[in-house]
This record gives C-alpha cells, sequence and structure tokens, in this order.
C-alpha cells in the first residue's frame, strides 16, 4: 500500500518516515507531496491507498468524491482537529477516517502560556530592543498572573492541561465546558456559564473545538460581556473569533490584548514563506498593526514529542484500517460517522 501524505514539511518527512521504518517497515510505503491536497493537487494521490492530510489540505465532497475514485478508502488526518473534513461525504464514500486526538495536550497548553506570558510581560518587544542595545523598559510594564482570573473555555485534554499550568501560577481559575462535570475540574476552580466566565476573567484561553455551535463565539456580543481590558488566547481554532469584532474591540480598548496562534483565514497563508509577496488579506494585515496582538502561525503542537507520537498514531490508524481491527481514533467507519454529538464538525 502506498501513503500520499499532503502538506508534508521536512519534519513531516523525518518523523513519518522514522516512525515507518521503526515501528511499522511493511505496512506501506510513503510518497511525500509538498503541496496542500485540493482539487487541483488531488491527482497527485493517483495509485495510493490511502491519503494523510494535515489541518488545511481540503478534504471537501469534491477532493473525497475523487479520492474515493482513485480507489483510495482510508484518509488519516495528522491532527487532532476534524473541522475541515467533510464527514457526512466521507459516511457517504464508505471512507475510514481516524485523526490524532491526543498528542501532547501539554505542548499545546505551555504554547498557550507562553504566548500569554509572552504578551503581557512584552518579553518579544524587549528581545528586539534588547538586540539594538535599547535597554529602556519604558512601555514593557506587565501584570503579575499570581491572584488573576483565567478563564478556560473548553476543559478536555488541552484546557486541562492549561488549567493545571495557570493553577501553578497561583491563577484562580474559570472554565466553561458543556459536557464537564465540575467534580473533574474542583481541584482547580470552578465551572461557570460563558456569561460569568467572560466577565470575571483577566486572561481567556479557548480549548473547544470548532462546531456550528462555536464558530465565532468569540463576537460583538461576547466581547462586550468581557472583564474591560482582559487578554484573549487562541490556540484552538481560528473560526472561534470573528476577527473583525475583536480588531473592533482592540481599537476601542475593550480587549487589552490578544494571542492567536490560529486565525480563521490562515489555510491561504499559514505553513508556507509569503515574506517575499502582497499579502492581500486586509483583516489580518490590520491585526498585525497592533502592538497588543501577538500572532504565530499554528505552531502550538510543534514539538519533536507531539511529532513522534503524531506519526505513530497515524501510521497505527493505518495499521488498523488494514488489519480491520476496530480503531479507537475512527471518526468514520464501516460507513457511519462515530464522533461524539459535542464534536460535530462543521460542515465545509
Ligand atoms: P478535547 O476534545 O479533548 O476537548 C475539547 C473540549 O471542548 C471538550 O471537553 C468539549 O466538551 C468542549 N466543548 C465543546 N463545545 C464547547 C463549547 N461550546 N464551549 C466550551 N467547551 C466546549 O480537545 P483537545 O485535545 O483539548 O483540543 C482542543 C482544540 O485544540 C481542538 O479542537 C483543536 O482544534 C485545537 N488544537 C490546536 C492545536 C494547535 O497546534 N494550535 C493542536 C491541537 C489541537
Amino acid at each position: 500500500m502506498k501513503l500520499a501524505v499532503f502538506s508534508a514539511k521536512s519534519y513531516d518527512r523525518k518523523y513519518l518516515d522514522e516512525v515507518r521504518a521503526a515501528r511499522f517497515p511493511d505496512l506501506c510505503t510513503i510518497e511525500h507531496h509538498a503541496f496542500a491536497l485540493s482539487s487541483e493537487t488531488v491527482s497527485l494521490a493517483q495509485g495510493c491507498g490511502a491519503v494523510c492530510a494535515f489541518v488545511n489540505d481540503t478534504l471537501d465532497a469534491r477532493v473525497l468524491t475523487t479520492l474515493h475514485g482513485y480507489g483510495i478508502r482510508a484518509i488519516l488526518l495528522r491532527c487532532a482537529g476534524f473541522n475541515h473534513i467533510d464527514l457526512a461525504a466521507a459516511e457517504s464514500l464508505g471512507l475510514f477516517v481516524a485523526n490524532v486526538p491526543a498528542y501532547s495536550p501539554e505542548a499545546v497548553a505551555e504554547f498557550a502560556i507562553a504566548l500569554t506570558q509572552t504578551l503581557n510581560r512584552k518579553t518579544h518587544r524587549a528581545y528586539n530592543r534588547v538586540r539594538e542595545g535599547n535597554f529602556n523598559i519604558e512601555g514593557l510594564l506587565g501584570r503579575t498572573l499570581h491572584g488573576k482570573t483565567v478563564g478556560i473555555v473548553g476543559l478536555g485534554r488541552i484546557g486541562m492541561a492549561t488549567a493545571r499550568i495557570f493553577n501553578g501560577f497561583g491563577c484562580r481559575l474559570l472554565a466553561h465546558d458543556p459536557v464537564v462535570d465540575s467534580d473533574t475540574f474542583r481541584q482547580y476552580g470552578t465551572l461557570v456559564d460563558l456569561d460569568t466566565l467572560l466577565q470575571e476573567s483577566h486572561i481567556v484561553s479557548l480549548h473547544c473545538p470548532l462546531t456550528e455551535s462555536t464558530r465565532h463565539l468569540i463576537n460583538e456580543k461576547t466581547l462586550a460581556r468581557m472583564r474591560p481590558g482582559a487578554m484573549l488566547v487562541n490556540t484552538s481554532r481560528g473560526g472561534l473569533i470573528k476577527t473583525e469584532a475583536v480588531i473592533q474591540a482592540l481599537k476601542t480598548h475593550v480587549l487589552g490584548g490578544l494571542a492567536l496562534d490560529v486565525y480563521e483565514a490562515e489555510g491561504e497563508l499559514f505553513y508556507n514563506d509569503h515574506s517575499g509577496e502582497i499579502i492581500e488579506d486586509d483583516v489580518l494585515m490590520r491585526l498585525m498593526t497592533f502592538h497588543n496582538v501577538l500572532l504565530c502561525g499554528h505552531q502550538a503542537f510543534f514539538t519533536s514529542e507531539a511529532l513522534t507520537e503524531i506519526a505513530d498514531v497515524t501510521l497505527s490508524n493505518l495499521s488498523d484500517f488494514v488489519a480491520r481491527r476496530s480503531c479507537k481514533n475512527s471518526l468514520v467507519s464501516e460507513g457511519h460517522v462515530v464522533v461524539p454529538a459535542d464534536k460535530e464538525p462543521v460542515r465545509l
């Protein structure tokens, strides 16, 4: 069996090839493609039995139907989120789809904290100043985290890991999650409704999935409920935030800081070098003009431990499919979507 890997960067090649050679030598051969999967590049998968895709690959009904026509029966997502695949189309085509639900949640949680503290203590600005021999600390004033209220939206694996770390800073913790019960969270803080969380938190950190009901969870109305000057951190999915609304909230000082690892229109830009081009996304460019906005290119997961885990689970999922074993990470299997109701995907 040949596995076509799309959006393959040097690190994807390295970790997938190493794990394949060490743990799954007889499972498949791997064809890496630097291109993202789309209706323009899908023909590269011809002759393969399975496709491996990442967060900004296109897996809409059209692409899935073409892949199915090539005889491909397995789609392996080497990521946790699955808002970018049309699971209903995969179901009707009888495709097997699996993801990597948990690869070092601590990697993402630690990055959320890194963003928070960089923005809060302005170390990104200090770094540039000091390199130019400017040791003036005017404008670098931050706030002590100890005793501040942090609101965690989405108390799954990453949200809980983030709560544990903020707890270590001595923060007061609030969380909102429609599924998790308060017993699980009691040792760290209190479960509250979203409105209370927004009103009371100095820092709001988003860790829920992107679904129909969470798209633009942060919008004009919810921003108006936030504590004035609060910081918003998003390491989850860009679509959770209505970007135009946060720009307005930054302009009016309602929002005191915004730290993003994800952006709702990131698909066109992220993971590629556009430094020699004119970037046409005016919303993103406006966002980047604020001194109190910190933006990274979807790298919260990016640790060597997480990449090893991603490669290992991706190939284990393929191994389960090939051996016709039940796969604990399947999202669509034997013609049925098996996603829990609270994780219903956004339809493309
Ligand atoms: P998870 O499934 O373990 O937890 C998600 C939690 O969100 C669940 O407890 C669920 O009940 C809750 N939730 C659902 N709807 C909600 C709502 N409306 N309000 C509040 N909570 C809600 O997922 P996880 O592993 O913790 O990952 C969280 C998200 O992080 C993923 O969906 C993914 O999009 C994102 N992620 C980002 C990166 C990155 O590199 N930036 C890496 C991995 C995952």
